[in-house]
């Protein structure tokens, strides 16, 4: 049962505020001035065809033991107030293992706080303890292990935190550090100061 009193953000909000804060901030508190460009169109459809394939896969591809593989699985967290749809769990011996696949060629640090919110929403429906995570980079062909640490699900945690004064206050975060991202970002028009 959600608790009502905390707001409920998707992963997706926690990926695009670890990507640049004001990206989630303008999802989030503007939320009609978003168009849908052609590389969130791409990445979209790059998904839902590596799911395809990875059906296909055996566990070993991840250097995994065999296991039950679970797609698209939905996970919510009162605890969080965060819900998300994990691309593949593999449930192993005493183990489950999520894993998510991306249209990049390296694993972010904003990558690995989603798996490890991905993780701590699984421990929180399945009442499993889970240690560890793939981020499957599609171009590459690769899959990457990410120990879920202290730090990262600490991370969350605070996150989510500002995530949430940041909706409550309609205060508009600063921009990102990464200001190479302001080049073919939509929002660029809205910043003026970048
Ligand atoms: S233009 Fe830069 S600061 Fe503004 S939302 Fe885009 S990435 Fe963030």
């Amino acid at each position: 049962m959600i608790d009502e009193s905390r707001w409920l953000f998707t992963v997706t909000d926690l990926k695009q505020y670890m990507y640049c804060p004001r990206v989630f901030y303008y999802q989030t508190c503007l939320p009609d001035i978003r168009p849908i460009t052609y590389k969130m169109q791409m990445g979209t459809e790059a998904h839902v065809e590596e799911r395809e394939r990875a059906a296909r896969r055996s566990t070993r591809w991840y250097g995994l033991p065999e296991g039950e593989r679970l797609f698209n699985v939905w996970v919510q967290s009162s605890t969080l107030g965060l819900s998300g749809q994990v691309d593949e769990v593999v449930r192993t011996a005493g183990e489950l293992i999520p894993v998510d696949y991306k249209m990049a060629r390296r694993v972010g640090h904003h990558y690995k706080l989603q798996v490890a919110a991905y993780a701590m929403m699984l421990e929180e429906t399945y009442q499993v303890s889970v240690r560890r995570a793939i981020v499957y980079l599609i171009p590459l062909r690769k899959a990457t292990e990410v120990p879920i640490t202290a730090g990262l699900r600490r991370q969350v945690l605070q996150t989510l935190e500002t995530m949430r004064t940041i909706s409550a206050q309609e205060t508009m975060p600063p921009p990102t550090d990464w200001r190479q991202r302001c080049a073919d970002c939509e929002f660029r028009r809205f910043c003026n100061d970048v």
